[in-house]
């Protein structure tokens, strides 16, 4: 049984189709990109997953059971920065870990988590203190605390410079291999989504529908070289499966 299950959902806002019958899984321990037009309702497709947004029409499942609002399985990264300002570093990130108090957690496995991002030094600051490269970092820390089974990362590396957006791909593809943990990943970047994932969804927009899946091979034991050239040629076939969608002209990359 996938972890996450979407049939034939749909969604309008007021008379305006945005979501027209997608249909997705996502097994335990898969990684997914959803790919798509700006505007074509990749964020609205997240809401409807994290439970936040119902559907009109269709079924979305969590092993199994309906998604009724939002759960524990799923954790949204990434939204808004995700963090909560009148919490420190170390206790947002205890609060994704344990949902309790996080004044009241001192547990070392926070300290290795803000070691793994870059914020070793930056435990007792405020969000506010940080800069907005450093806030991603806070938000992937709270994604790596998190217990729950699928994260959603909705376009998480959008401005970043690309030495810290190489980082902090790098980390979360760390994650995913070694977490048991599902990912659904919304990016504009055929190389990040070939790079972080198993599957690729390309969309087409206006409404959202699935045009295409693409797997990404990737060999056991490879070398460095060998599996960039994989993922540089998933890139390639991406970005010809976006120019081929309707509607997705404004998407392509060049990489
Ligand atoms: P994406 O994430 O793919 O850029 P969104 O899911 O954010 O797209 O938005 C999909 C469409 O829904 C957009 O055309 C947007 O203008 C519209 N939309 C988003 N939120 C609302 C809302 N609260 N009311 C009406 N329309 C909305
Ligand atoms: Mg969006």
């Amino acid at each position: 049984m996938p972890l996450l299950s979407l049939k034939s959902v749909s969604f309008a806002y007021d008379d305006t189709p945005i979501i027209s019958a997608v249909s997705l899984d996502i097994a335990a321990s898969e990684a997914v990109a959803v790919m798509g037009p700006s505007g074509s309702g990749k964020s609205t497709l997240c809401r409807i997953i994290a439970g936040l947004q119902a559907p009109d029409e269709g079924n979305c499942e969590l092993d199994g059971s309906p998604i009724n609002g939002v759960q524990r399985g799923v954790f949204l990264g990434f939204q808004d920065y995700d963090a909560f300002p009148w919490y420190t570093v170390r206790e947002n990130v205890s609060l994704a870990m344990t949902g309790g108090d996080p004044t009241k957690l001192a547990d070392s496995s926070i300290g290795d988590i803000l070691a793994a991002v870059g914020l070793g030094d930056s435990a007792d600051k405020f969000p506010r203190e940080l800069s907005g490269g450093m806030r991603k970092r806070l938000a992937l820390a709270r994604c790596l605390a998190t217990k729950a089974r699928l994260i959603i990362l909705d376009e998480p590396f959008a401005s970043l410079d690309s030495r810290s957006r190489r980082d902090l791909q790098m980390i979360t593809r760390k994650m995913v291999e070694d977490g048991g943990r599902s990912l659904l990943l919304c990016t504009h970047d055929p190389y990040e989504a070939a790079f972080l994932s198993d599957r690729v969804i390309v969309c087409s927009g206006r409404p959202l529908s699935v045009q295409e899946c693409i797997e990404v091979k990737r060999t056991q034991g490879a070398s460095v070289t060998e599996s960039q050239l994989l993922t540089e040629r998933a890139a390639h076939d991406i970005n010809q499966a976006l120019i081929g969608a309707p509607g997705t002209a404004e998407n392509q990359v060049s990489y």
